[in-house]
């Protein structure tokens, strides 16, 4: 009897190794020949040309996954001369799984506009990098290069930041520049003048007040910091933009900002909410509950309407032409300093070099969040405000001994109505699931199913939530399976 029951127990045995997957695991690498491009130095500003020479070396490295493409050039105003015979190129990023190829995958658009808001560019400079050199050993971060397309544009107003001082704070004048460098009544020279207080004022064009959405209701004064400009989309640098973005698929828009510490939704022009409020609510919200993570313990990041958290409305604004022209996700983000926390304007548009990394990581895991919160398609507007909740699940399948399992087939199941997503874990076991892509609500109990294994959540207000799963715990059964070894069993014993 004893040899019978052993011999039942390997038959039990082999039956369930046979029901857990193992697939070898294969990887890539970079090109050894390649030489690495040096670290970005956020310890100070980058200047212009410095940006010219990190983006070629990015790309040279990186060409898998990064390309860089020159949209337009600027009006050209020269820092030497201050004749208008230098126009600089302005750069789209594009970093994305065959970087070469126009796919099918949700396109991000992050750019930044105001010269002297000197964190937007370092930001910008910072997921690039982040994005690249982490794209083989973060399973997020490879998910998200995989899943979209990618667009930054690092500095769009190069010629106003070389106007502010080029990185160097010590070449601010006042609070600093603000527009770009267009020669307003065509004089040949950028006309400027200094204020009672100190600050800088002049001639050029507001990139926030100078696209096509409610242009006429902006400010036509040429001198003011807000000029509209003569036309919509009158500047090289704005057309530039335009055409990228109705040149490709673009799912989602952020325009970087600084300085407030928020999160600005649409409209910006009106005290009115959009069709999509709700949902552009809850974007914003989760956004900045993500803030803060490596600062201060409680976010002090707000979100709204421009008029509600910052109050006043901006007519002609980038993100409410996007939105309301193309039906794109559009959301500005003002980065810290909050205004009570910087001691002067100069400082908050400009904040000493010790704080550059400290503002970055305060907002980086809510930038992460809007690209991966980017995976939905707003419906359109006249359907009315129904529009799905990002919200992401994510995680690493294994077997009981820590490998990861590639290939598996994770199901994603919303209990209350029974819609499941299906996905695949890739070459590290790692899944992520947006359960935008289905029905579901705050309260929902969700299903994580894979290896024979699974857990239930709850959909919080968190928006992100990490499910690891261990296969080996509860072995799935197999009804045939069970069926051929009870009736091999009940065999053996009646023999006995
Ligand atoms: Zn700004």
């Amino acid at each position: 009897m004893g040899v019978r029951m052993a011999a039942v127990a390997v038959l039990i045995l082999i039956s369930l190794t046979a029901l857990s997957n193992s697939v070898a695991v294969g990887g890539g690498g970079q090109n050894e020949t390649k030489v690495a491009p040096p670290k970005i130095d956020f310890t100070r500003y980058i200047t212009y040309e410095e940006l010219n020479a990190t983006l070629q070396a990015f790309q040279s490295y990186y060409s898998d996954i990064l390309s860089v493409e020159v949209i337009g050039k600027t009006w050209g105003w020269n820092a030497t001369s201050g004749a208008y015979d230098t126009p600089r190129d302005i750069y789209v990023v594009k970093i994305s799984d065959n970087v070469g190829v126009e796919e099918n995958e949700p396109g991000i658009f992050i750019n930044w506009h105001h010269a002297r808001e000197w964190l937007g560019p370092m930001l910008i400079l910072y997921l690039m990098q982040s994005l690249v050199e982490n794209y083989t050993t973060n399973d997020t971060i490879h998910w998200i290069v995989d899943h979209f397309q990618i667009y930054l544009v690092p500095m769009t107003n190069a010629d106003g930041y070389v106007f502010d001082g080029d990185g160097n704070r010590s070449q601010v004048v006042g609070s600093g520049w603000r527009k770009n460098c267009r020669d307003n009544d065509g004089s040949g020279s950028l006309d400027t003048y200094v204020d009672f207080w100190g600050d800088i004022h002049g001639e050029g064009v507001d990139f926030e007040r100078n696209w096509d959405w409610d242009w006429a209701s902006g400010d036509s004064n040429p001198d003011s910091d807000t000029y509209h400009g003569p036309a919509p989309f009158s500047e090289p640098e704005t057309q530039a933009e335009r055409d990228f973005i109705l040149n490709h698929s673009i799912n989602a828009y952020m325009v970087v900002h600084s300085f407030h510490g928020s999160v600005l939704i649409p409209w910006g022009n009106a005290s009115a909410n959009t069709p999509h409020d709700a949902f552009y609510r809850s974007l914003a919200s989760n956004i900045t509950k993500r803030t803060m993570i490596e600062g201060s313990p409680t976010s002090t990041y707000q979100y709204g309407r421009p008029d509600e958290v910052i109050g006043y409305t901006a007519p002609g604004g980038s993100f409410d032409w996007v939105y309301g022209v193309h039906n794109i996700i559009g959301i500005a983000v003002e980065l810290e300093p909050t205004w009570s926390n910087a001691p002067d304007a100069f400082t908050g548009f400009h904040p000493d070099e010790t704080k550059i990394l400290t503002y970055i990581h305060d907002f980086y895991e809510g930038l992460m969040y809007f690209i991966e919160a980017s995976d939905v398609t707003l419906t359109p507007k006249e359907q009315g405000a129904a529009q799905p909740l990002p919200y992401i699940i994510y995680g690493h399948v294994t077997d009981s001994t820590g490998a990861p399992l590639a290939g598996e087939n994770v199901t994603v199941e919303v209990l209350s109505n029974g819609l499941t997503l299906n996905v695949t874990t890739d070459v590290n076991g790692f899944y992520m699931v947006n359960l935008a892509n289905v029905r579901h609500v705050i309260g929902d109990t969700v299903r994580i199913s894979a290896a024979g294994v699974s857990q239930d959540i709850t959909v919080d207000s968190a928006g992100r939530k990490e499910v690891n799963l261990v296969s080996g715990v509860v072995p799935e059964v197999n009804p045939t399976m069970v069926v051929v070894l009870l009736a091999f069993m009940a065999v053996l014993i009646r023999r006995l």
